[in-house]
């Protein structure tokens, strides 16, 4: 996991930086408060502006370590330039992804240390998390939905740390995911969200500072998948 200037910083949505590299409707910048996407969160998008110019960044293409910003015009730009995330978007992605994270660690205390299997962040403010739970009753699951939002109204914090991959690995449900587990920084450490109080796991992705800070979510839909996977749809209020 590479540790990201939004990692860092993660109210710092715009910044003054240079061109390192282009091709026709795309960049490569110095730095970014961009998040790329990963683990089922949606890059950011946003604005990226020059002397004479702005355009929209539409996605986010990783080249190993450097992320092309690709722009909505296929123009070229060079030198000095300001690149601004959408802070809507990002407010979107970050509630979203808190509140797999409370649905995560709910199941995972309610039904013997369910892990999950898959999610995906949606830009309409639906989001699917997928657990494996072959024996688990769905209207059990459908109960979470008040207990969800009464962590909401808790306003429950939500902080990071860094500790060695092996420490990670060795306590039960860090690692959330059955599939896939986040890439250790170049030093051989994993990032660690931590909802204080309720939940502790191992995630690159950007979350709200507090729990309180999301709309109420419902639940949609669950769906059985396979023999192991159970589906929860998620949504946020007025979504
Ligand atoms: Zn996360």
């Amino acid at each position: 996991m590479s540790r990201y200037l939004c990692h860092e910083h993660p109210d710092l949505l715009t910044v003054e930086t240079r061109v390192v590299d282009a091709r026709p409707g795309a960049v490569v910048l110095e730095r970014t408060p961009f998040h790329p996407g990963g683990g089922g969160q949606l890059a950011d998008r946003g604005v990226l502006r020059w002397a004479g110019g702005e355009a929209r960044v539409s996605a986010i293409e990783a080249e190993g370590e450097r992320f092309w910003h690709v722009l909505a015009e296929p123009v070229e730009v060079a030198g000095i330039v300001e690149v601004a995330v959408d802070s809507a978007f990002r407010a979107l992605m970050a509630q979203l992804h808190t509140n797999a994270h409370v649905i995560s660690a709910l199941v995972f205390q309610r039904f013997q240390g369910a892990l999950i299997t898959g999610a995906q962040l949606n830009a309409d403010g639906t989001a699917r998390v997928d657990f494996d739970l072959p024996e688990a009753d769905n209207e059990r699951l459908r109960a979470l939905e008040p207990e969800i939002n009464d962590v909401i109204r808790q306003d429950l914090a939500v902080r990071y740390a860094y500790i060695p991959v092996a420490a990670a690995a060795a306590e039960p449900g860090l690692l959330r995911s059955r599939s896939v587990a986040p890439p250790p920084t170049a030093d051989g450490q994993v990032r660690i969200v931590e909802i204080v109080g309720l939940d502790r796991q191992a995630c690159g992705g950007t979350h709200l500072a507090s729990t309180g800070r999301s709309r109420p979510v419902r639940i949609l839909k669950i769906d059985n998948k396979g023999r192991h996977n159970r589906r929860v749809r998620l949504a946020l209020a007025d979504a």
